[in-house]
């Protein structure tokens, strides 16, 4: 963490409440008659609460917030609604996926027709006509076998017009056959590093499908790329939906250059409503057309540092993903002697992770199976050996699948548990990929939030927006029912692995904001703390689980501005 970022912080809000006590007390505004769920220490419910130059400055009941109203005070009645922190998204990808969204968003996730007709509308669109290509984005693979889709999905659409699709998983993409010539990628394409270039197992030709970031590059490296506008636009995209589910803080795992530079430039216009931390994607993966020399852009990435942005972050991918057989497990695949993938050697790994922990930087890695966790954490506890205990609050994300022995290693190295609980349950890729491919034993194991949680693990939710939902609320359901939230598929994934409401909306408040190093700020409503607020709907807590996810955020406040309100 850098003291660039704390110093700003922190001078920014003492500055303001400075002024508060300098204009005697009275505050700008005040809420009264509300049902305001602080998730300070003592989880406190308060009835009322003063704000001052974005800063909260007294939190407490009806009658004591009296002080703080004078003639020139707004006084906003909550008429018994609840009022929480604003949530903080652990896990996101605000530029990344906004730029998708304006390009051929596959919406249809189940009918294979519906998605066919959504790309064909895309033959005419104005990207289209500008590039030459179609570029599709979200792609449920999971309805096609094993994941592996065939490039005649792509061909009936169009034959002479490239077309590429992104999974929304982010590991797999598909393209046609005219893209996959452009690029060159025939059956004598050997598979490269750390990817696969899915191939007919009778004639020997590419599939369309290829697996992981290297092999999906090798037809990304040859798109036309996306210009600065997109960028702009993409994030402006992200950060109005953010508010719109009472997002004020996202972590966004995996950015290149470009992206630390958007979000700055958005910040100098005074336009960067979330606060970010940005995880520079270590290496030379996914966005080397972005940062083709990691080194050079991770020392110079002060430039990009903002009191709303956090630069000190670093992602790491430990392993792939389970559909694609990619992830990196402890038992092989049934029927297979595949282990998955380790993208990086043990003592690499652990080399790296010590590097990044001794200069301060708090690294955010990619794990989905059992082998891959158990690596990062051997490499964080390598780490204290030699660096001693830092403040860097490192996290794993995802953790669909972990050994029970490496449950308590959490807690004991410090290490926060990111999951996206959208995933905990029973959808198409536990029955139809997981199910098969791993048998059932290891998937009535999956995210296990619960264990983690009563091991004394420290709980963080994300999205991973746009490969699920942006809305923390539907997380936050899931989490606590393990069922489908939308009830289209029936049952549970592992009931025993929930987790109590209050817990999981700690995951999206005062965790996240701890893990972000904001928890001085932010996360909580507490007296000199920012006033990050959102207004709901519904009480949480007065409705059955079931329709935790339909709750509107009716307003979203960050510093005491309010940046989204329902119409
Ligand atoms: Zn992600």
């Amino acid at each position: 963490m850098s003291t660039f970022w704390i110093k700003n912080i922190f001078l920014t809000l003492v500055f303001c409440s400075g002024n508060a006590f300098a204009a005697g007390h009275h505050a700008e505004k005040v809420f009264i008659n509300g049902s305001i769920h602080t998730f300070d220490q003592e989880l406190t419910v308060a009835e009322a609460i003063a704000i001052h130059n974005g800063v909260i400055t007294l939190v407490g009941s009806n009658q004591e917030i009296k002080e703080s109203v004078n003639q020139i005070t707004e006084v906003i009645d909550l008429k018994g609604k609840m009022m929480m922190p604003s949530f903080h998204d652990a896990h996101s990808h605000p530029i990344w996926s906004g730029v998708d969204q304006l390009k051929c968003v596959v919406m249809e996730s189940y009918d294979i027709d519906i998605m066919q007709a959504q790309l064909k509308e895309c033959l005419t669109s104005e990207l289209t006509k500008e590039t030459g290509w179609v570029v599709g984005t979200q792609l449920n693979i999971g309805v096609f076998p094993s994941g592996n889709v065939d490039k005649s999905f792509l061909d009936q659409i169009s034959k002479d017009i490239p077309i590429y699709v992104d999974a929304e998983d982010g590991h797999n993409g598909v393209a046609n056959s005219k893209a996959l010539e452009i690029a060159g990628i025939s059956k004598e394409t050997p598979n490269p590093e750390n990817g696969i270039i899915e191939k007919d197992p009778v004639t020997g030709e590419p599939s369309g499908t290829l697996r992981e970031p290297s092999a999906m590059n090798l037809v990304k490296s040859i798109m036309p790329k996306d210009n600065d506008r997109l960028y702009d636009e993409g994030l402006y995209f992200a950060q109005d939906l953010a508010h719109s589910f009472g997002i004020t803080a996202s972590i966004a795992a995996a950015v290149g250059e470009r992206h630390m530079a958007t979000y700055k430039r958005a910040a100098d216009r005074g336009e960067l409503e979330l606060r970010i931390i940005t995880c520079l994607e270590f290496g030379d993966t996914l966005f080397a057309q972005d940062s083709a020399d990691f080194e050079q852009v991770y020392r110079n990435r002060a430039q990009y540092s903002d009191p709303r942005i956090n630069v000190d972050c670093i992602k790491i991918f430990i392993d792939g993903v389970l559909e694609g057989q990619t992830g990196a497990v402890l038992e092989p695949y049934l029927g297979t002697d595949n282990y998955g993938q380790l993208y990086l050697e043990q003592e690499v790994l652990n080399a790296v992770v010590t590097r990044f922990d001794s200069e301060n930087i708090q690294i955010h890695t990619h794990a989905i199976g059992d082998r891959a966790v158990r690596s990062t954490l051997d490499a964080f506890e390598n780490a204290i050996s030699i660096n001693g205990r830092t403040d860097n609050r490192h996290h794993i994300s995802h953790l669909q699948m972990i050994d029970e022995e490496d449950i308590p290693r959490f807690s004991k190295l410090g290490v926060a548990a990111n999951f996206q609980a959208t995933w905990a349950l029973p959808d198409e890729y536990i029955t139809d990929i997981n199910i098969p491919e791993l048998g059932i034993e290891r998937v009535n194991r999956m995210y296990p939030i619960g264990s983690v949680f009563r091991a004394d693990g420290l709980i963080v939710g994300g999205s991973d927006w746009a490969v699920s939902t942006m809305n923390p609320l539907v997380a936050i359901e899931t989490a606590v029912r393990r069922q489908d939230p939308d009830n289209r598929v029936s049952g549970f994934l592992n009931k025993n692995e929930s987790i109590d409401l209050t817990e999981i909306l700690k995951a999206y408040t005062i965790n996240a904001a701890y893990l972000m190093h904001l928890e001085e700020y932010t996360g909580s409503i507490e007296a000199g703390k920012s006033a990050d607020l959102i207004i709901l709907e519904k009480n949480l807590y007065n409705i059955p689980a079931d329709e935790i996810s339909e709750v509107k955020v009716l307003q979203t406040i960050l510093e005491g501005k309010t940046v989204f309100r329902l119409e």
